[in-house]
C-alpha cells in the first residue's frame, strides 16, 4: 500500500494509477472532504502536530510514502523515515522545493541559469534587494505561494509601499512557517515551458517531451506537448532536470518550471510532485507521470515515457472556476476530448478538472483546442 501526503486533484490521479497496478493507496488531509477520498480511503488529521495513534494508523501497512503537497512540513516526513518507512521524494529534497530562495541556490550551484534574485526579510532588505536586482522585478514569498498568489511585480521603485503592504506580513519571522521574500529580476521570456521528469530508486532517470505552457493571472491555462521547435530545448531541459534529480538524490516525479528566452531557458521553481503541466500524460504517453510516480515511490521499475506515437502531440485544457457543460465537451471533436472532473465544488480559481486532447499533428491539435475552448466560453491567450 502506498501513502500519500495531501488529497487533492493530484492525489486522486496518483490513487487511480496506483489501482491500476494493484497497488492500494491511503491518503492523508487535513480537509475531511478532500477528493482523493472519493477513490482511496482518506486519513484526516493535521500535518504539524498530527496526534500519535492516529500516526500509527497511518503508517500500518504502507511501503512507501510519498507527497502530493510539497508544503507537508519536513518535521513530518523525517518522523515517518525515522520509523522506516521509505519516504519518496526524500525530506531533504522536499526541504528545497519548499523554498524559492533554497532552490534558486541549488540551481546556481549546479550551473543552471537563474534570474538575478536577492533575498529580504524587513523593509529596508526589500529596498536593497530591489536595488541590486534591478526593476521590473518580481517580489515572492520564499514559501507557500502558488498559482501566482504571494507575488508582486515592482516596476518602479515607487512600487514599495505597495510591495510592503501586500507581502510585508510574510517578510519577517521563522522561514519554516512562511517567513522571508525572495526579490528575482523580471525575466522576458517567449514562452514558458517545463519538463517533467521521473528518477527511481535505482537512479534510471526518464524525461518527458517538453511542455509549453500558458498562464492568466498566475494560474496555468494550458499546456501543449512536444512543445514547438524543441530539439535542442528538449535537450537543454533534460539536462537541467537530471543535474536536479541527482543533486537531490531525488525519487518520483519532478516537475521543472523554465522560461525560454532568447538565451536559453531559464530555471523559474521546481515542483517536488506530479505536476499540473504533465496531466496530458494520462491521455499521450505509454506512463503516465502519475504512474511512474507510483512505480518510483514503489521501487517498482520504471516505465516509457514515449508519445504513444512518434507524431502525437497532445493538450491541456484546465477548467477553472466553473465546470463547461459536460455534454458539450464529451461531443467535442467527434468525442476526442477527453475530461478529467476532479468532482470538486466550484469556486473561483480554483482548479476543477481538465480536458486532454490528442491529435496527430500540431496544426489538428491547435484547432481541437480551439473548438474545446470556444465550448468553454472563455478563451485564453
Ligand atoms: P511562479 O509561482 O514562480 O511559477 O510564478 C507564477 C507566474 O508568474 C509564472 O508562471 C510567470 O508567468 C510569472 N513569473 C514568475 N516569476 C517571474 C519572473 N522572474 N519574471 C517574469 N515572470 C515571472
Amino acid at each position: 500500500m502506498l501513502g500519500i501526503l495531501g488529497g487533492g486533484q493530484l492525489g486522486r490521479m496518483l490513487a487511480l494509477a496506483a489501482h491500476d497496478l494493484g497497488v492500494a493507496t491511503r491518503c492523508w488531509d487535513e480537509q475531511a472532504d478532500a477528493v482523493a477520498g472519493h477513490i482511496s480511503p482518506l486519513h484526516v488529521d493535521r500535518f504539524d502536530a498530527p496526534s500519535k495513534a492516529k500516526l500509527d494508523a497511518f503508517l500500518d501497512g504502507l511501503a512507501a510514502v510519498t507527497t502530493e503537497w510539497e508544503n507537508v512540513p519536513v518535521a513530518l516526513l523525517e518522523t515517518i523515515a525515522a520509523r522506516g518507512v521509505p519516504v519518496r521524494p526524500n525530506p531533504a529534497a522536499l526541504r528545497t522545493a519548499q523554498d524559492r530562495l533554497l532552490e534558486k541556490q541549488l540551481a546556481e550551484r549546479l550551473g543552471i541559469a537563474v534570474p538575478a534574485y536577492a533575498p529580504a526579510n524587513s523593509r529596508d532588505e526589500l529596498a536593497s534587494a530591489i536595488a541590486r536586482v534591478g526593476l521590473p522585478c518580481v517580489v515572492k514569498t520564499r514559501r507557500f505561494g502558488y498559482d501566482g498568489k504571494g507575488q508582486f511585480i515592482c516596476r518602479v521603485m515607487d512600487d514599495l509601499d505597495a510591495c510592503w503592504a501586500a507581502l510585508g506580513a510574510a517578510a519577517s519571522g521563522d522561514n519554516a512557517r512562511g517567513g522571508g521574500l525572495i526579490v528575482e529580476a523580471f525575466v522576458r521570456f517567449t514562452r514558458e515551458v517545463s519538463i517533467i521528469a521521473v528518477r527511481g530508486v535505482d537512479g534510471d532517470t526518464r524525461t518527458w517531451p517538453l511542455v509549453e505552457n500558458v498562464h492568466a493571472e498566475g494560474i496555468l491555462r494550458r499546456s501543449v506537448a512536444p512543445a514547438a521547435g524543441t530539439v535542442a530545448r528538449q535537450a537543454e531541459a533534460e539536462k537541467i532536470a537530471r543535474l536536479v534529480l541527482d543533486a537531490l538524490e531525488y525519487v518520483g516525479v519532478l516537475a521543472v518550471e523554465l522560461f525560454d528566452t532568447l538565451d536559453g531557458l531559464i530555471f523559474n521553481e521546481i515542483a517536488p510532485r506530479v505536476h499540473n503541466s504533465g496531466h496530458w500524460t494520462i491521455n499521450a504517453s505509454v506512463t503516465s507521470q502519475f504512474e511512474n510516480h507510483a512505480r518510483a515511490a514503489l521501487g517498482l521499475p520504471l516505465g516509457d515515457t514515449s508519445m504513444l506515437h512518434p507524431r502525437l502531440a497532445a493538450g491541456m485544457i484546465n477548467l477553472i472556476g466553473t465546470m463547461p457543460d459536460r455534454a458539450a465537451i464529451l461531443s467535442a471533436c467527434g468525442g476526442a476530448a477527453k475530461l478529467h472532473d476532479y468532482a470538486k465544488a466550484p469556486r473561483p480559481g480554483r482548479k476543477l478538472g481538465h480536458i486532454n486532447l490528442t491529435a496527430s499533428n500540431p496544426e489538428h491539435l491547435a484547432s481541437a483546442m480551439a473548438a474545446v475552448e470556444a465550448l468553454m466560453g472563455h478563451r485564453e491567450g
